[in-house]
């Protein structure tokens, strides 16, 4: 999984209290046993049946607060960058990114 490029380059700003936000990676581990686990990883066996082999790791980036450890995805942020800039302040209530 790569970083978006907007990622490295943009500082995004907490939408709740105007702090800094910091990239954090989120990595989730899925079980042969889990539906999102992917059909890619399984082999057929001799047998014909399907044996399923470890666990996968999806590895995605996501902004966290430092200040109020509130979480949002890079899409998110984008979009309340935009509202950040135009209405020039950080803090946003949930009617302004509604609207
Ligand atoms: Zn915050």
């Amino acid at each position: 999984m790569e970083i978006p490029v907007g990622m490295i380059f943009r500082k995004m700003y907490c939408r709740y209290c105007g702090e800094r936000l910091k990239r954090h990676k989120a990595t989730d581990v899925y079980t042969s046993s889990d539906p999102n686990f992917s059909r890619t990883m399984k082999i057929r066996s001799a047998g014909h049946r399907i044996v399923n082999i470890g666990s996968q790791t999806s590895v995605t980036y996501i902004y966290k607060c430092p200040n109020c450890n509130k979480q949002s995805t890079y899409d998110e942020q984008l979009l309340f960058s935009k509202i950040q800039k135009r209405l020039g302040k950080k803090i946003l209530s949930d009617d302004e990114i509604n609207n």
